[in-house]
């Protein structure tokens, strides 16, 4: 493999491999035996590895330059052709399971795969996919509107960001005018979102046939739990972490010196200011390779690998798309982590965090066979990426210096506060796609309400368009990820039982840790948590 630079990119020609795919689907049905049938669907597996590290590829060199037009263009193109697969690869799937070899392919790759397929059959409806091809335009369309956003900040240009150091400083007033800069740069382009909002909402009722919760659920992979489960977890935060998270907001109060947290105190944990990291992003990446060198044989191997191959692009640039992540390209069992360093204690937890991620599809690709169960769903896998923000706190020292005490102590609240806010985004999208006619200002207003059940300290100083429910517009999960937000609380929940775990007992914490990063997604939700001992959070 070569550095990840110079991966070569090259249009695949879809229909030859709508084609090719069609014959394999033939040829599974015409086996007459297993081992047959399986060389069969592990060429189909073979096909679908490459195309999906092709679209990874593009995917990623289009999001770190989102004015490039050729990944723009080969963008989508992969997003209007790939979909004209689905129909050969249901017909595969519809034959795994109703097949006469079902019983041999549950015995290879385990119950679950065939549970996995069978929820793909239940999504995967032929007659939606110009639906899908409209959603994903739809997407980039927002991604593309916010990575626009530009604004001038004390003589400064700045996107979302640039802003955000602003946010945490020191300076009360700077914050507030951080805040209030960042809050008009949503109010401007908020016309543009709630129309983008509008219309993946009615695309999306049309997807699920009315009834969008429950498609998405199955997108999401969630077979183990209902939206009931869901409530009843949301409740539980709003009965026992929401009045703990009030305390922590007073206890905050006291310690910046102030009458009470308004919404731009609530990022200062320490009226020195919040804890930096002491070094750019070519020290830190140092930093990083000394700690995963030290933590264990498997994560100095895997982070090893990552800076061999540059499997990084963590700088922030205008243009590049907003957010971080962790993607893959499969066919080289390679992971990517994607950021936009601001020089706050976040740039720290993306060596943590996205390289949990990273970590777990190193582990996965390399020990599991099928695609499909080499990593898990977003309940678990956050619990991978989560949980290494924790095992790695010993090391905080390189990257904060004397200060690392006070980022672990600002981690370790943050961990908590932000939960309730979770709860916000999931019971405001399960009102949206209940309700999908609401008006943009309906929609603000059930915000509102939203986050006063769950959030009862949030003041935000009489800031109009945050008073009246504007805040929900930054969470670009919203737009894009449909539900796609409990699935951190719930994880967060998972790694607070790590983390009590490591501080009685860190070597068997860290094998339980392993265990299940390599486990991926070989095992349902609950099974995965039954099998490392994790109670599964649903429970009181
Ligand atoms: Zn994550």
């Amino acid at each position: 493999m070569q550095k990840f630079s110079e991966l070569p990119y090259t249009r695949p020609d879809i229909a030859a491999a709508v084609e090719e795919y069609k014959r394999y689907s033939e040829a599974f049905k015409a086996a007459k035996t297993f081992e047959e049938a399986k060389k069969v669907f592990l060429d189909a597996e073979k096909l679908d590895t490459h195309l999906s590290t092709i679209a990874s590829l593009c995917s990623i060199r289009n999001t770190m330059n989102t004015t490039d037009e050729f990944y723009e263009a080969e963008m989508a193109y992969l997003n209007e052709n790939l979909p004209n697969l689905i129909p050969a690869e249901k017909a595969m799937k519809e034959d795994i399971v109703n097949g006469p070899f079902r019983a041999d392919f549950e015995k290879e790759y385990g119950a679950h795969f065939i549970a996995v397929l069978e929820n793909d059959l239940k999504t995967q409806d032929e007659r939606i996919i110009p639906e899908l091809v409209k959603e994903s335009e739809l997407s980039v369309e927002y991604s593309k509107a916010a990575a626009s956003c530009k604004v001038d900040f004390r003589g400064e240009t700045c996107n979302f960001y640039g802003l955000l150091k602003h946010m945490e400083s020191t300076d009360r007033e700077e914050r507030k005018e951080a805040f209030e800069k960042w809050a008009n740069l949503y109010e401007g382009v908020s016309d543009k979102l709630d129309e983008l909002y509008d219309k993946l909402i009615e695309v999306r009722v049309e997807l699920g046939y009315d009834n969008y919760t429950e498609l998405a659920y199955r997108n999401m992979g969630r077979l183990d739990y209902t939206p009931e489960h869901v409530e009843k977890f949301r409740e539980q935060i709003r009965t026992v972490i929401t009045p703990a998270v009030d305390r922590m907001r007073k206890a905050q109060a006291k310690r910046l010196g102030l009458d009470s947290v308004k919404y731009y105190d609530e990022s200062l944990t320490f009226a020195g200011g919040n804890a930096d990291p002491i070094g750019g992003k070519d020290y830190m990446v140092g930093q990083a390779t000394e700690m995963y060198g030290a933590l264990s044989p498997e994560t100095k191997e895997f982070f090893d690998f990552m800076t061999k191959y540059e499997l990084f692009d963590l700088e922030t640039r205008p243009g590049k798309h907003l957010g971080g992540y962790c993607t893959s390209l499969p066919e080289y069992k390679a992971p990517f982590i994607f950021s936009n360093f601001n020089g706050t204690s976040a740039d720290v937890d993306v060596l943590t965090h996205e390289a949990g991620h990273a970590f777990q599809a190193y582990l996965g690709e390399r020990l599991i066979p099928i695609g499909v169960l080499q990593g898990s769903t977003s309940e678990v896998c956050e619990i991978h990426s989560m949980s290494m923000e924790f095992f790695t706190y010993p090391w905080m020292d390189k990257f904060f210096g004397d200060r690392a005490d006070e980022y672990r102590y600002a981690h370790l609240c943050d961990a908590l506060a932000v939960i309730p806010y979770m709860a916000c985004v999931d019971e405001f999208q399960h009102e949206v796609y209940k309700n999908p006619k609401m008006t943009a200002k309906e929609r603000r207003g059930v915000w509102r309400s939203i986050e006063k059940k769950y959030m009862p300290w949030r003041d935000y100083d009489g800031n109009a368009f945050l008073e009246n429910g504007g805040f929900w517009m930054q969470k670009q999960h919203i737009f894009l990820y449909p539900f796609y937000y409990i699935d951190y609380a719930l994880a967060q929940i998972c790694t607070f039982f790590f983390y009590d775990e490591m501080k009685k007992d860190r070597e068997s914490a860290w094998a339980r840790y392993l265990k299940l990063c390599k486990a991926g997604g070989t095992l349902g939700y609950f099974d995965l948590l039954h099998y490392v001992g994790i109670p599964v959070p649903f429970e009181d």
